[in-house]
């Protein structure tokens, strides 16, 4: 079978262009959309994922301001610096890069961040808005699922869609997303039973496991759509994700790359939440 190659890194760049030009009309009404980046310690990976978050605000015309604290921060002190930033107007968006070191509770600091300032999505109170249907901010990995969906032309509606994985980050929002597009949604964990006769059934597939090339042929359908949100590194050092690509793809309609697949969306849709964030702070 013909399979379609899923392009993220051609649909983040369409994305991030068209909150440009937002970000410009925006600019011209005397409005710069501002972004705080707040990170503590220097673990390279978010280094790597901050430097380019700063990199696309750049690109988009959003303005990032830096807070790069050290390891030994304590929680008391994120906060009050969260607190600063809640009430600075001129701040439209907050993101604290996780993971946040051990002395410092991750759920305390998502809460502190005001809602209507959560580009992140992951505030209790826009995960409920989106469990519920309401305006807010959805976490942005899951919202550049549906969007790599949507602009491949790929009918989520009446459609079987199966996710594995369950975490409040992707898996979950990504369930709540497809099932608001009118998708039949299954989700899977790891005390699913008979993971493959389920996963089979679906004609789109979402692996969000956490567990590289996890996800085989047999697994799926003949003529399925798959979204691969894992990101692994082999150990060739190459970039690798949940799903088996060269067993899988023959059997798919469409798939999307490890790297350039999911990878390259979740920036461009924080950008896409900056931008919404003048509108959405004014209905939150
Ligand atoms: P996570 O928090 O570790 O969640 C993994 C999920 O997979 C859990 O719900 C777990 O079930 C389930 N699972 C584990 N083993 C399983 C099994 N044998 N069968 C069925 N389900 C199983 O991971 P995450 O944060 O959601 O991330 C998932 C993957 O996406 C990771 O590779 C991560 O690096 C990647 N990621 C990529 C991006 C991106 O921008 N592309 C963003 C975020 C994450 P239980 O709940 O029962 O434990």
């Amino acid at each position: 079978m013909s399979y379609q190659i899923i392009d993220g890194k051609a649909i983040s760049k369409q994305i991030k262009e068209e909150c440009r030009v937002k970000a410009e009309q925006y600019r011209e009404r005397g409005i710069l959309i501002t972004l705080a980046v707040v990170q503590v310690g220097q673990d390279p990976a978010s280094s790597v994922y901050v430097r380019n978050k700063k990199r696309a605000c750049e690109e988009c015309g959003i303005k990032s301001l830096s807070y790069e604290l050290p390891e030994e921060t304590t929680e008391e002190e994120l906060l009050s610096l969260i607190g600063k930033l809640n009430a600075d107007s001129a701040v439209n968006g907050i993101l604290v890069q996780l993971p946040l070191p051990g002395q410092i509770d991750e759920n305390r600091v998502i809460q502190a961040i005001d809602a209507r300032k959560d580009v992140d999505g992951f505030h209790p109170m826009n995960a409920g808005a989106l469990c519920t249907g309401q305006r807010g901010f959805v976490s942005c990995t899951p919202a550049g699922i549906i969007e790599l969906l949507k602009r491949s032309n790929i009918e989520i509606a009446g459609k079987e869609c199966v996710v594995i994985g369950r975490s409040n980050i992707v898996g979950k929002p990504a369930a709540l997303l497809l099932l608001a597009e009118n998708g039949t949604v299954t989700v899977c964990h790891s005390r699913t039973k008979n993971l493959k006769e389920v996963v089979s059934r679906a004609d789109i597939v979402v692996a969000a496991v956490g567990k590289p090339k996890f996800i085989t042929a047999d697994h799926i359908k003949e003529g399925a759509a798959v979204i691969d949100v894992g990101i692994h590194r082999n150990e060739n050092g190459k970039l690798c994700g949940d799903v088996d690509f060269d067993s899988v793809a023959p059997k798919c309609s469409a798939i999307t790359p490890v790297p350039g697949g999911v990878g390259p969306m979740t920036i461009a849709m924080l950008m896409s939440n900056c931008i919404a964030s003048v509108d959405l702070s004014e209905s939150l």
